[in-house]
């Protein structure tokens, strides 16, 4: 076995100089990257930004244009999907509607010549695994669409693969649901110790359930990370507009504002609102008047967008703490205040 003499030899996938061609389009444009052993990895961005292509070329069900896909150390770019050990669980779920839900989850045992009673035993614990145990005697209409997932997900640890890719596994369920389905998929991962590459576009769900994530822009990696690097020291504009909502400083603002003449951003939770008055400024926070424009109601505290006196528009988020001693109202002046040390640097673009 050819091994490229680096991380390719130890990580579970990896992948060099990977591209895609779609005639024009580079869908997948150079993407090189090591996702670890009992990882769980997402792939974040935008629609059309080629998350699914590198989903599909690390199953095989994608040729390369050029470069390598390695699993377990082993070089794979030319392998059949069959001969790759790993399994896809794709949004649409994609079971048999003639078959019970125990047959669906036996059914790749069946496959691979595995006896009667034995695929029986390991589906039984497979849907045991996704609190589906009483159900396997149901046809797949007859369950909720949260349970068709977990029928999906059942389906594809009963082979017990080492990696498991999952396109957008959630997408079609309800905030609830998905809720839910993210607490099991992530304790899931952990108990069996699989691999999980995990396509969304949903920032929130990348944040909360990866150990690290790649945020994609036209069939590139523009940032690799763990969610707290992601979040809080995103390295483009793209990054910090993608993964929450953010406040962006050009250059001519910064240099105002900072003295430093480069992109800024800063968080709207790291903003506060206070009413106006003749404190001083200190030298580790910039303080701002500004006119409330409105106040969104979020539940969990409020979301207010100001502008400043000098034209600047901004977004800050107050949470609710007990006691919400600046309810800002639309209209009122304020001053806004952030402490330099909470202003993120951006690299220059591209
Ligand atoms: P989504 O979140 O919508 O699934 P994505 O980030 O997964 O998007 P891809 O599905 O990987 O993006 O698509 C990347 C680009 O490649 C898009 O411009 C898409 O139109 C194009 N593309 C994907 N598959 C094909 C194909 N079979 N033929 C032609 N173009 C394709």
């Amino acid at each position: 076995v050819a091994t490229s003499g680096d991380a390719a030899a130890t990580a579970a996938i990896s992948l060099r100089g990977l591209r895609k061609q779609f005639g024009d389009v580079a869908a997948v444009d150079g993407v090189d990257l090591d996702i670890a052993d009992g990882e769980f990895f997402s792939m974040l961005g935008p629609s059309g930004s080629g998350k699914t292509t590198v989903l599909r070329l690390i199953a095989g069900f994608e040729t390369a244009t050029a470069g390598t896909v390695w699993l377990g150390g082993t070089d794979v770019t030319r392998a059949a999907p069959f001969e790759r050990d790993v399994h896809t669980v794709f949004q649409d779920y994609a079971l048999f509607p003639h078959m019970s839900v125990l047959d669906n989850v036996a059914y790749g045992l069946r496959v691979r010549g595995i006896g009667r009673k034995d695929r029986r035993g390991r589906a039984e614990q497979a849907l045991d695994t996704v609190r589906l145990g009483q159900l396997g005697g149901r046809r797949p209409h007859q369950l909720s669409g949260g349970q068709r997932q977990r029928v999906a997900l059942a389906r594809a640890i009963v082979l017990e693969p080492r990696v498991l890719l999952l396109d957008e596994p959630l997408g079609a369920l309800d905030l609830k649901l998905r809720e839910q389905m993210q607490v099991e998929l992530k304790q899931l991962q952990r108990d069996l110790g699989i691999t999980f590459v995990f396509v969304t576009h949903d920032q929130e769900e990348a944040l909360t359930l990866s150990d690290r994530i790649a945020v994609f822009d036209a069939g590139r990696i523009q940032q690799l990370g763990t969610p707290r690097e992601i979040y809080e020291t995103p390295g483009s504009a793209y990054v910090a507009g993608f993964v929450g909502t953010t406040n962006l400083f050009d250059a001519a603002t910064s240099q105002r504002l900072l003295g430093v003449r480069a992109e800024h951003a800063v968080r709207p939770e790291r903003l506060r609102i206070t009413p106006t008055s003749a404190e001083p400024t200190t030298a580790d926070e910039i303080r701002l008047d500004a006119v409330v424009v409105e106040t969104i109601y979020l539940g969990t505290g409020n979301r207010v967008h100001l502008r400043t006196d000098d034209g600047l528009e901004l977004v800050a988020l107050e949470q609710y703490t007990g006691s919400l001693d600046s309810a800002a109202h639309r209209g009122d002046a304020v001053t806004v205040r952030f402490a330099r040390a909470d202003v993120v640097p951006l690299a220059a673009a591209p």
